[in-house]
């Protein structure tokens, strides 16, 4: 177990910088996660923190202690690639207990037998028949993926690092593993940084979440706070499914109530009393409203005239609900529905936004403004 500290990490390749300026402070014991699209710098920074790569810039401690010149093998930190690499020709214990059997441990085998019983127990794969004999050939992929976590761990290494281990796998397994990882997580008793460019992952599993882009943090915080209150528009848009809808809009405020005009509609949309304060305050009238697609009611009824004028541009049944497209003024808004939901195209839809679980950015520059309610997400 150990705290990690990265102060002020830059790693470039030539002339492409992939972690820049970066500083992070992970507590120990915590699972935390970095979470961002694909070249974000996420790799980069687990490998910096493994000794495999070495920055140019920055100090790295583990435990408080600066490992910067300390060689990867004497750092005691186990890393899990995506594509994992068990030996075929070894059986599943042997696999596991290879490390243990290095120069660097040598542990004898009565110590190994009892590391790798529970590292099979940690897994959940104690009642797989035969399952120290069986070859990586006959295993599933989840259990191979399993396998390969539980050889990082059999070292008890004081930092067990994880790139994308779960992003290889179909759907299904990936989210029977995301809950898997999940019950696993107490028993690895172990400072754990963890990367995924999937925010159900990073949301389902983490103490606290990074977000990472071009080689920096754009946001550090729970999962709560990264939903409910993205710093930026970026944020806002890499968590929740489908992805929220965004629209810019015009601040108008008439004896003392802030209401926006936007989607080209006569139809006022207007925040609660403590965003409208906010706003007013803000100092900038061009608004874009965040909505998710389970805050927008709909009915293929007109019933009032307080109702957004759409139609419907496409429908997609996405399993446990359908997405409802729909097109209001030229500007296209994604509805979560239950999949009970039936809708033809272009039929006229009409449409109102939970406004209290709305977010309001920046026009010019996406960053956030408030939210109803604010208080409880700080
Ligand atoms: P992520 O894991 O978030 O997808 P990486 O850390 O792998 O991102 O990469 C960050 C950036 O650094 C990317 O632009 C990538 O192309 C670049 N990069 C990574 N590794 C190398 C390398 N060995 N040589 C050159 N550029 C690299
Ligand atoms: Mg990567």
């Amino acid at each position: 177990m150990a705290r990690i500290q990265l102060e002020n990490i830059t790693k470039k390749y030539k002339e492409k910088i992939a972690v820049n300026n970066l500083s992070l402070d992970i507590q120990d014991n915590e699972f935390f996660v970095l979470f961002g699209p694909a070249g974000a710098g996420k790799t980069t920074t687990l490998k910096v923190i493994a000794g495999i790569e070495f920055p140019q810039e920055g100090l790295i401690k583990i435990g408080s202690e600066i490992v910067n010149l300390i060689e990867p093998m004497h750092r005691n930190v186990s890393m899990v690639f995506e594509n994992y690499a068990l030996y075929p020709h070894l059986s599943v214990f042997d696999n596991i207990a290879f490390p243990l059997r290095s120069k660097l441990h040598r542990k004898d085998e009565d110590y190994i037998k009892t590391a790798i019983e529970k590292v099979i127990k940690t897994l959940n794969m104690h009642k797989v028949e035969g399952i120290y004999q069986r070859k990586p050939s006959q295993l599933s992929n989840g259990q191979r993926q399993r396998v390969a976590i539980g050889r990082c761990l059999v070292r008890e290494p004081t930092v067990f690092l994880m790139d994308e281990p779960l992003a290889h796998l179909d759907a299904k397994l990936r989210h029977f593993m995301r809950g898997e990882l999940k019950e696993m997580q107490s028993a690895f008793n172990t400072t754990t940084i963890y990367v995924t460019h999937d925010f159900m992952e990073a949301m389902s599993l983490a103490d606290r979440i990074a977000v990472m882009n071009n080689g920096q943090i754009e946001q550090l915080g729970t999962s709560e706070q990264m939903y409910y209150t993205p710093i930026n528009e970026f944020v806002a848009r890499l968590f929740g499914e489908p992805e929220i809808n965004i629209f810019p809009s015009e601040l108008v405020s008439e004896n003392g109530v802030v209401s926006l005009r936007a989607l080209g509609q006569n139809v006022p949309l207007v925040p609660g009393a403590d965003a409208q304060a906010a706003l007013k305050t803000a100092g900038c009238t061009q608004i874009d409203v965040g909505i998710r697609g389970i805050d927008v009611m709909f009915s293929f009824d007109k019933k009032d005239d307080s109702s957004l004028a759409g139609t419907v541009f496409a429908f997609e049944p996405i399993g446990n609900k359908v997405i409802i497209t729909v097109d209001v003024a030229g500007t296209h808004l994604r509805i979560a529905a239950s999949n009970s939901t039936t809708a033809r195209l272009d039929e006229p839809v009409y449409l109102k936004f939970n406004m209290k679980n709305a977010l309001y950015f920046n026009g010019a520059t996406q960053a956030f403004i408030t939210r109803s309610g604010i208080e409880q997400y700080r």
